[in-house]
């Protein structure tokens, strides 16, 4: 077994506090930045959401623009059509099958087309502040050379993670293996190095 509360430990030395790199000020607004994420950098993410969180304001500003404005708006993203469509459809349903409100219930958010279970669980465990694993490409990238994980499957991945963290801590570390991903346990060359968790690394120790 893994000793999560060192590895919490250093994760924080080297990453200060657990965060997300987007802006956002509520749920619709986190929504609508992920899906805006594919592919896109965080930070041309939120220089977009600057101008189209101002305009857009409720789940009806989505569903009442014409598509082809949505676009425009969020064109610098790339992937605009899709993302644009995905948008309307994610408002669409929140509307209709959930009373307007975000569900809270992962589960039940994750059955929303265009949202899938890292989506569901980034927004409602940041939004709600609910306990959440979230498997993006660096969590399941990193969690597997610490040896948190053997798997590739991102839903096998989040039950391993779930089994050996306790549920505390659940999104902090999800966000802190997303920022160690990002910027020291590089997908092609991790920075070892410069890594305070070499001692906990099965990568680092093979
Ligand atoms: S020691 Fe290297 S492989 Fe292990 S977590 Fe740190 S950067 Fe990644």
């Amino acid at each position: 077994m893994k000793n999560i509360e060192l590895i919490l430990s250093k994760l924080r030395d080297m990453h200060g506090k657990p965060r997300c790199e987007l802006i956002y000020g509520n749920a619709l607004e986190l929504a609508v930045a992920t899906v805006l994420s594919a592919q896109c950098t965080d930070e041309r993410v939120n220089r977009v959401t600057l101008s189209l969180f101002a305009k857009y304001k409720s789940l009806q500003d989505y569903i009442e623009t014409p598509l082809e404005v949505l676009e425009e708006d969020i064109k610098p993203t790339g992937f605009y059509k899709n993302k644009a469509k995905t948008i309307k459809n994610i408002t669409r349903e929140i509307s209709e099958r959930f009373k307007g409100h975000i569900p809270e219930d992962i589960d039940a958010f994750s059955t929303i087309k265009g949202i899938g279970r890292k989506s569901a669980n980034m927004i409602v465990g940041l939004a709600y502040k609910t306990p959440a694993v979230i498997v993006d490409t660096h969590v399941a990238r990193v969690s597997g050379r610490i040896g948190l994980t053997g798997s590739n499957n991102p839903e096998k991945i989040e039950k391993d993670l779930k089994k050996a963290i306790p549920e505390y801590l659940w999104t902090d570390i999800s966000l802190f293996l997303i920022l160690h991903g990002r910027y020291v346990c590089l997908a092609r060359k991790p920075e070892c190095e410069r890594c305070l968790l070499q001692e906990e690394c099965d990568y680092y120790n093979k």
